[in-house]
């Protein structure tokens, strides 16, 4: 059997933030939990009514078009997609069919490096388009269908790939890039939990060598029959979408092992049962029969996309976390996944990085000798961050939103770490007392207050050091006999005559000095 190479491509819907609905002025509030009160002749489709398209949803389109490096098209218009069911009205979904906002774009995906995989990929982005979301239905205990038009008119973006993803580790890093990509621009809050991102994705498997790319599809080289495509849907986390993947590239590989063949369909995610299972034979586009929407006029994308601004992107912050401060890989990953950690990780920096100006002043540091010091104070800012500061306030339940420990303080703390007057458990004992605090604190007050500050007075040490000298003569000797790794022990018995207190470096200086 040829090696079997998966093709994978993402259509993604996300629901836009926006006030009001997309054609009405109703209240677009999709959780809304009493159903059927945002609701007009509009939205539930009475006959006679008029949709008039929201211009800040347009916006938002084209800004997440512009963000995913799309051309954003001069003329762009709405277009009837007719379907019959009980979520939709009209029975036909006001989209858009041959003239999307924004077309050929893409972005880049970094991935973990180390992993067997590629570092980077850069993944096509085919179209972005506006569009309407449908009705709700839900199921009720006797087997009736409920129906909340809450839902029905909300604008939703839809953003279809390539099928450049060979992985379901990149299909997932991909969904979650264009989560945070949303958020960034403050377009959706693209919960997938809540339904405002959905994803879907499209997955062959092909045999290598037989197939190649042409215009973003899929095309046979020669002879070679391609195996349809599966659709998969109902997909309502990051971890689905990868698992969901994973089981269809196990699935398709198998029955093409067996030598069996199927029709392009669609299947849906059992998330309990960890399968897809069939849900339709697809249908063609044609049998949407599109038409352009004649109640809404064409209008100009382009003309719009002239007068917004993009935020920094997920990318361009996340290198700049790498390059600016020096965290690492994994840190910089982690602190801007979420605007509010990534807002208190600058201010964490800004202020260490003044502080370290402030001390290399008096001693006239060169510009490499700071770089390193902005590296080492960046790597042990950043670990303590995304894992001692994150472990503790997730064992108390405080979210970043409430924490009320500034971000002063707590590179106040780090400053005390870098410059060896706080060792690491002392450390950690001074930040879980400010977290349970609940107030602001200064974590140089709670160390004086404590006692908890490192030993590094050589004049106080030194007695201890006497000490620790005089009680252990038999270690003493051996020590002097040769048998080095006895230094070891006896600095263990300075740290723990101080408690731990002890600076173990001049705690080892001086038992040399005294020992020689
Ligand atoms: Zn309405």
């Amino acid at each position: 059997m040829p090696k079997l190479i998966p093709i994978i491509g993402m259509e993604i819907h996300v629901e836009l933030k926006t006030k009001s609905k997309l054609f009405c002025a109703c209240k677009n509030d999709p959780d809304r939990t009493a159903p059927n009160t945002n609701i007009c002749e509009i939205c539930l489709a009475h006959p006679g009514t008029l949709p008039v398209p929201n211009k800040i949803a347009i916006e938002w389109t084209v800004k997440i078009a512009e963000a995913l490096n799309c051309r954003i098209n001069e003329e762009s218009k709405f277009d009837r997609k007719h379907y019959f069911y009980p979520d939709l009205p009209k029975a036909y979904q006001i989209s858009q069919f041959d003239q999307p906002i924004g077309e050929n774009g893409y972005i880049n995906l970094e991935l973990l490096p180390g992993k067997n995989q590629r570092d980077t990929a850069k993944i096509g982005i085919t179209r972005v388009h506006l569009e309407e979301d449908t009705a709700k239905l839900s199921h009720d205990a006797s087997g009736n269908t409920l129906v909340d038009f809450n839902r029905a008119g909300v604008p939703l973006v839809e953003i279809v790939s390539e099928p450049d993803m060979a992985s379901a580790t990149e299909a997932k890093v991909y969904c979650q890039e264009l989560q945070m990509i949303f958020r960034y621009l403050g377009v959706s809050d693209a919960d997938m939990e809540k339904g405002h991102m959905r994803c879907e994705a499209n997955i062959s498997l092909q045999e290598e060598g037989r197939y190649k790319k042409e215009k973003g599809a899929i095309v046979p080289v020669g002879e070679y029959k391609l195996n349809p495509k599966i659709e998969v849907k109902n997909i309502n986390s990051f971890r689905a979408v990868e698992k969901a993947i994973e089981f269809e590239i196990q699935r398709q590989t198998e029955m093409l092992e067996d030598g069996k063949t199927w029709k392009q369909q669609t299947r849906g995610w059992d998330d309990n049962k960890g399968e897809t299972v069939l849900q339709r034979e697809k249908e063609t586009s044609a049998d949407y029969r599109y038409f352009p929407e004649p109640d809404i006029p064409p209008f100009n994308p382009l003309k719009i996309a002239g007068t917004i601004s993009l935020p920094e992107l997920p990318q361009a912050r996340r290198s700049r976390f790498r390059d600016e401060y020096g965290f690492s890989f994994a840190d910089s990953e982690i602190l801007t996944s979420d605007a509010h950690w990534s807002a208190f990780a600058e201010e964490v920096m800004s202020e260490l990085i003044d502080w370290l100006h402030s001390l290399s002043e008096t001693k006239s540091d060169t510009d490499e000798i700071m770089d390193n010091k902005k590296q080492q104070l960046a790597r042990l800012a950043g670990g303590w961050l995304t894992s001692k500061l994150m472990g503790a306030m997730a064992d108390r339940k405080i979210d970043i939103r409430i924490l009320k420990l500034k971000p002063e303080n707590f590179a106040e703390l780090i400053a005390l770490i870098y410059s060896n007057r706080l060792n690491s458990t002392n450390a950690q004992k001074i930040l879980g007392e400010m977290l349970d605090a609940n107030v602001d604190m200064d974590p140089t007050h709670i160390m004086e207050e404590k006692g908890y500050g490192q030993m590094s007075d050589e004049r106080k040490l030194s007695e201890i050091v006497d000490d620790v000298i005089k009680s252990h003569p038999e270690q003493v000797e051996q020590y002097k006999k040769g048998k080095e790794p006895l230094l070891q022990f006896l600095k263990g018995m300075v740290m723990k005559a101080t408690e731990g207190n002890a600076d173990p470096q001049v705690a080892e200086k001086l038992l040399r000095e005294k020992l020689s």
